[in-house]
């Protein structure tokens, strides 16, 4: 399709931003109305019409698979030549720079540095935190990792005690030493290579003559001074946002830089640089009722608009009650297989959402039993397992034997009887001697045994080394590595439960080593730093093979994302929204927030789901139905379900009634008196007497 045909395809509002050419323009929008498509048609016109070069648009996006996203879209749009077009998360685009430029920085890194992600730097706390003799139960790791993070990102100093500060100064000493970035970093020295080198700063305000952000509601206040600096000549700068869906002020983002936006990007007149786009495309009347609904319960709207459409009225929103946690995922697994054998629905056209990625598993248990195919977006990643990491780590070790921190994560896996005590005085000799621990091992002065064990260890990295040069394939190394280091072997001589799984789990990690070969340019060993880079960074989403399966997600995990159906699971006071937030009107509004992000992305149907009781963290509990139920709903009004099916009656409760008569594991015959909610009253004979017990627990069985 020519590039005019994609312009018409636009209202004139959605048009007039999409071919808006020099100067700064806040595109400001409900969700659903465009903003994503007119930003994406945007840089394909300035491609295709204008004749801009790719490389000189940077446009940031807030998820590895959004960005990917957009640029399929482009190139869709304006032919493979757009494929150079500077599509990154803030994360990765700090890669780039830092990738460059970070030496600059004169703060010992170099330009091969590794990035470690959340749970290395966890990791790294917690040993801080050891090594230091503090006492772990009143330091804990998490929550001075968070502490951390906000001191490097926001300059909030919420350290309790000179200790925690010291943990703070072994942690940053640690990382540099080791030329290691955490996430944190990857910004916030982005920010500073701009900020105190004004020629990095001005090569990249001349390289991009474009800059465009997507999701602006959730940029911090770090990300919008960087965007600010590098649009800073030429002022063209392009955002596009929703305060409605603004939902990451817990992590800083701050909805302010709105303000500042218009603010310091004025047209040339000083008028407001500012368009607003009216009509959403995506969800059905009935669904908008909802969302409209909903949001009007915030006060803190700064730009409050109702979500309008031409599409039909639909269906109105289901809202179901289900007796258990169990229950619920039943309800949910059976109306699924409706929907795909009577719906004309895809499994991929279904979203199950749920406020927090603890409470996947119910699902996860019956999609399986089900055999519905899902992905899971969020929870434990791919890259996040041991298996992966641990062979991650060899491989970045063998590249650079230098690096402590990955040789102390393998070099006791498999077992070399090399243990805590051997690597904490190896590692403090090496410091004294002022050398990694790979090359302190030769002059280490230790026991005859585990010297040699220390010995043979170097000696299969540095053969590793050497093959590792003679190797002109990507796709060999995951194999090479895991059968060299005795790893595979390991696994197989563990036979516990899941070492089949890790093996298979292995296997998988070569796909990305295989494509990482066609994808990138340059030797062996620029390729293999390029993927390891990228795996650093990736995030769950990114894993998302299945082609056709039900999306797992939190609310959080499918910002900009749209699906035919969509359900909202536990529905209930204090999950969602959370106990936390009921003490802070802020809080409350922007979890308020979040569910407005989950009702927006339905198109066709949404279904409102809740349990009257919950197995939480091992503890049974009863919730209320959340109050958002009440406020979207258009009146007290209950509704049942609509359309041609009902779901089957799930197969497994056991509710009782008085009368019925009963066996209990330990308690024998009984007979039911009453049943109040799920707790029945059962008398047995004695000595038991009368109990009061969970209806559905799996030791009753009616008779
Ligand atoms: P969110 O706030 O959730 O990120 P958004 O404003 O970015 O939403 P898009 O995702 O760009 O909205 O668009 C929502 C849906 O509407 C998409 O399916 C898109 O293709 C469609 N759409 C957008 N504009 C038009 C239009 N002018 N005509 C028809 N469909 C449109
Ligand atoms: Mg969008």
């Amino acid at each position: 399709m020519k590039m005019t045909n994609w312009l018409e395809q636009l209202n004139p509002q959605q048009k007039k931003a999409a071919t808006h050419i020099s100067g700064p323009l806040f595109v400001v929008a409900g969700a659903g109305t465009g903003k994503t498509r007119t930003l994406t048609t945007r840089i394909a016109y300035l491609i295709e019409e204008l004749g801009v070069a790719p490389d000189s648009i940077l446009a940031v996006t807030f998820t590895n698979k959004a960005a990917r996203e957009m640029k399929e879209r482009i190139v869709e749009m304006a032919g493979p030549y757009a494929t150079n077009t500077w599509i990154y998360t803030f994360h990765a685009f700090g890669v780039k720079v830092l990738r460059r430029d970070i030496e600059h920085l004169k703060m010992g890194y170099t330009v091969n540095f590794n990035i470690i992600d959340e749970d290395d730097a966890k990791a790294m706390v917690r040993k801080i935190i050891k090594d230091l003799n503090l006492d772990t139960k009143s330091y804990k790791a998490n929550a001075i990792r968070h502490k951390i993070s906000l001191f490097k990102h926001l300059n909030i100093d919420y350290f309790d005690n000179a200790n925690e500060r010291l943990v703070l100064e072994k942690y940053t000493h640690e990382l540099i030493t080791n030329n290691l970035l955490d996430f944190d970093d990857l910004q916030i020295l982005t920010y500073k290579l701009f900020d105190e080198h004004q020629h990095i700063l001005e090569y990249y305000q001349n390289k991009f003559n474009f800059i465009l952000v997507d999701e602006f509601q959730d940029t911090d206040h770090l990300q919008y001074k960087m965007m600010k600096l590098l649009a800073g000549k030429q002022k063209n700068l392009f955002v596009v946002g929703d305060p409605d869906q603004s939902i990451y002020a817990f992590r800083g983002a701050n909805y302010d830089n709105a303000k500042f936006f218009l603010n310091d990007f004025k047209n040339e007149d000083g008028s407001k640089a500012e368009i607003v786009l009216d009509l959403n495309y995506r969800s059905t009347k009935e669904i908008l009722k909802f969302a409209n609904k909903l949001i009007t319960s915030n006060k803190n709207r700064p730009f409050s608009k109702s979500l309008e459409t031409d599409l039909g009225n639909g269906l109105k929103p289901f809202i179901w009650s289900a007796q258990s946690d169990l229950n619920e995922a039943q309800m949910i697994a059976n109306e699924i297989e409706t929907l795909i054998k009577d719906g004309g629905y895809k499994y991929s056209d279904i979203a199950i959402l749920y406020r927090n990625n603890a409470l996947s598993r119910s699902f996860e248990d019956v999609f399986m039993k089900y055999n519905i195919p899902y992905v899971l977006y969020g929870g434990i990643s791919f890259y996040q397992r041991k298996e992966i990491k641990d062979i991650l780590a060899y491989i970045r070790l063998v590249v650079d034997p230098n690096l402590d921190f990955y040789l102390m994560r393998i070099i006791n896996t498999p077992r070399r009887a090399i243990g805590p005590t051997t690597l904490n005085k190896l590692q403090s000799y090496a410091k004294e001697h002022n050398m990694s621990m790979f090359d302190a091992i030769d002059s280490f002065d230790i026991s005859g045994k585990t010297k040699q064990s220390l010995l043979e260890f170097k000696t299969l990295i540095l053969e590793m080394k050497f093959d590792f040069q003679n190797f002109t394939e990507l796709g060999k190394v995951v194999d090479y590595v895991a059968y060299k280091t005795g790893y595979n072997q390991m696994l197989e001589t563990d036979k516990d439960e899941y070492s089949e799984e890790r093996i298979e789990y292995i296997k998988e990690l070569k796909n990305p080593f295989v494509q990482a070969e066609a994808y990138y340019e340059g030797t062996f060993l620029e390729k293999l730093m390029q993927l390891l880079d990228q795996i650093a960074l990736y995030s769950d989403l990114d894993r998302n093979k299945v082609s056709d399966a039900v999306v797992l997600s939190t609310f959080h995990q499918v910002k900009g994302l749209e699906f035919k159906v969509v359900f909202m699971t536990v529905m209930e006071e204090q999950i969602f929204p959370s106990s936390q937030s009921f003490m802070d009107l802020n809080e409350l509004e922007e979890e308020r927030r979040i569910a407005y992000v989950g009702v927006t992305r339905a198109k066709e149907r949404l279904y409102l789901t809740r349990s009257e009781k919950r197995l939480l963290y091992g503890a049974l509990i009863y919730p209320r139905p959340s109050r958002f139920l009440k406020e979207m709903m258009p009146e007290q009004e209950v509704f049942t379900k609509k359309g041609n099916y009902t779901p089957q009656q799930s197969t497994s409760s056991n509710y009782l009634k008085p009368g019925d008569s009963v066996t209990h594991q330990v308690f024998g015959k009984g007979i039911v008196v009453s049943v109040d909610k799920d707790i029945a009253t059962i008398a047995f004979s004695m000595p038991h007497g009368i109990k009061q017990l969970l209806e559905s627990h799996p030791s009753i069985k009616k008779n």
